[in-house]
């Protein structure tokens, strides 16, 4: 080891060579139950260095773990799929290359956050916006995109908005995909195929190589944008709703995703675990899911949209909606910047005639409303804290640094009532029975297909509760995956579980790991055996 620490110093730095205990202990925090060990990590600051590192790891067989911004909160954040990877820090590594106002594209390294990206766009007033996760202004784009991450804009899906990949191969060779290999090609960021076999995908929930740089789709920020709210104040309104959303996605009324999110989850967003109340009993009360859904005028199913477009085009979307949610809903509310911001000047004053906490719920309502229109924020990260004894931070929240326990299952699950309902009579009594809350979000991926976002919230610092955890997503994962409701991500604890499975899938890509990286250099185990 100490050699190949030794070749690593001369190839990019003694600083960028992390050895020290206190330099690499934040890679160990994790949300999920794992421990690896990691002895070292590299932080290359340019793509020559991450070649040398490459050369020098694939001579001496020395595991690495490239990772962008390493959050990936619930999956494993930083941490490698087995022990003993060195861990390619690439955070480093976050220029904006290049951003297209016209063409409406940019190109990235691995490290530039989501924050910087809104920042550029903004300051630069290139009239573009980006899609922003819920994982919080300072997770990676690359990173996301890598995962085949989603948000809720018309750009949401971020795998269709990848345009052109730079990816360092294990034997230190540069390969870019669709047009990039062509000296002065004009394409390489328009037009995604290239020509010849389409290799982008091969890239992603992978381990084949490092990658350097992507091109990003962006949006044209709308003429005019509205956000829609729906909430309905039973459980038997969701298969209406499904039905309407379908509609009106398959039908391009929203352009964008649209979420339904149940009342648990967004409790879990606005409040914490009441302890006090339940005595310390797990898990929580119908009855005081109610009473605190109802304190804070939370549905049952509470749906969220943008509304794109031109300022007519919107006006007959809303007319759309109105048709199709009639008699589905409690409540429909549209909001702009306008009323928005009257809400929020006139929030004291608004709040008895309303009977709500209007200043409670815009510290909500504007993050979320800005999210929709290419802020990232970090309105969903209280989340992990549920079962947790402290409250999260105002500000920079950071659940894996907090050691907070969440486990991510995150199944598709077709966008019919008969599938939807399946899945949430697997799922619930299983949470149940393991002392958790199932806490659903049905995100509409594409007009077809819902992701069911779905946490384990449990308290890390209770060993028993914590094992208890595990057990339950082993359980979930195994039941759902049975009925056909597979997640369309892994966390780092499952993955050999998964690529255990003996079929035709695993041996393809067993077979192109080992044309591609032969001595098995990269992320062992990750999305392979
Ligand atoms: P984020 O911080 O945005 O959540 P991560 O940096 O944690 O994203 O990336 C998620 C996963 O994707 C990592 O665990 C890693 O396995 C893989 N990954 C991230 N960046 C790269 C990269 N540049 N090249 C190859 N794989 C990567």
């Amino acid at each position: 080891m100490k050699d190949v620490i030794a070749l690593f110093v001369a190839a990019i730095g003694r600083k960028n060579v992390l050895t020290e205990q206190r330099e690499i202990e934040k890679y160990r925090h994790a949300c999920i139950p794992v421990e690896r060990e990691i002895e070292m990590a590299l932080t290359p600051e340019s793509v020559k260095q991450i070649q040398e590192i490459v050369k020098i790891a694939d001579k001496y067989q020395t595991p690495l773990y490239p990772i962008s911004t390493g959050k990936n909160w619930g999956y494993g954040s930083a941490n490698p799929v087995r022990n003993n990877n060195i861990i390619v820090d690439l955070s480093g590594m976050n220029r904006i290359l290049e951003v297209d106002k016209d063409l409406a594209f940019a190109v990235i390294e691995p490290g530039v956050t989501q924050q910087q990206l809104y920042d550029y766009l903004a300051k630069n007033q290139t009239g573009l916006i980006m899609d922003p996760t819920g994982s919080g202004p300072n997770c990676s784009v690359l990173g996301n995109t890598l995962e085949r991450g989603y948000g809720i804009s018309p750009y949401g899906n971020h795998f269709q908005s990848l345009c052109g990949m730079e990816i360092v191969l294990a034997n230190g060779e540069i390969l870019r995909t669709g047009f990039g290999r062509f000296q002065g090609a004009k394409a390489n960021y328009t037009f995604q195929y290239g020509v010849g076999p389409y290799l982008d995908g091969l890239f992603t929930q992978s381990n084949f190589g490092i990658v350097t740089k992507i091109g990003v789709w962006l949006m044209p920020e709308p003429e005019y944008f509205e956000a829609c709210y729906f909430f309905s104040d039973s459980e038997a309104s969701l298969g209406p709703l499904i039905d309407s959303v379908r509609w009106l996605m398959l039908h391009n009324v929203v352009k964008g995703s649209i979420n339904l999110v149940h009342r648990n989850r967004s409790l879990t967003m606005l409040s914490q675990y009441p302890w006090k109340t339940m005595k310390g009993r797990t898990p929580l009360d119908e009855a005081l899911w109610e009473s605190m859904a109802a304190e804070r005028n939370i549905g049952t199913w509470n749906g969220v949209a943008g509304l794109y477009g031109t300022k007519p085009e919107v006006a007959a979307a809303k007319k759309i909606i109105k048709q199709q949610l009639r008699g589905k809903v409690k409540k429909l509310v549209f909001l702009n910047d306008r009323t928005l911001h009257v809400a929020d000047k006139l929030k004291v004053v608004l709040s008895p005639i309303l009977k709500m906490n209007l200043p409670e719920l815009l510290k909500v309502l504007k993050p979320s409303y800005n999210l929709l229109k290419g802020k990232p924020c970090e309105v969903s990260l209280p989340s992990p804290y549920w079962r947790k004894k402290s409250p999260p931070p105002h500000r920079n929240i950071n659940p894996a640094h907090d050691n907070c326990g969440i486990i991510w299952f995150a199944p598709v699950v077709p966008m019919k009532t008969e599938y939807a309902k399946e899945f949430i009579d697997i799922v619930t009594p299983l949470f149940r029975r393991f002392g958790f809350e199932a806490c659903i979000t049905f995100t509409a991926v594409n007009p077809r297909s819902f992701d069911c976002t779905l946490p384990i919230l449990y308290d890390k610092e209770n060993h028993e509760e914590t094992e208890r955890a595990i057990a339950c997503h082993e359980q979930v994962l195994k039941e759902c995956t049975a009925k056909g409701y597979v997640p369309y991500r892994m966390g780092i604890q499952s993955m050999e579980q998964m690529v255990g499975e003996k079929n035709v899938f695993w041996n393809v890509v067993e077979k192109l790991k080992d044309t591609l990286d032969p001595q098995g250099i990269f992320s062992p185990g990750r999305y392979c055996r």
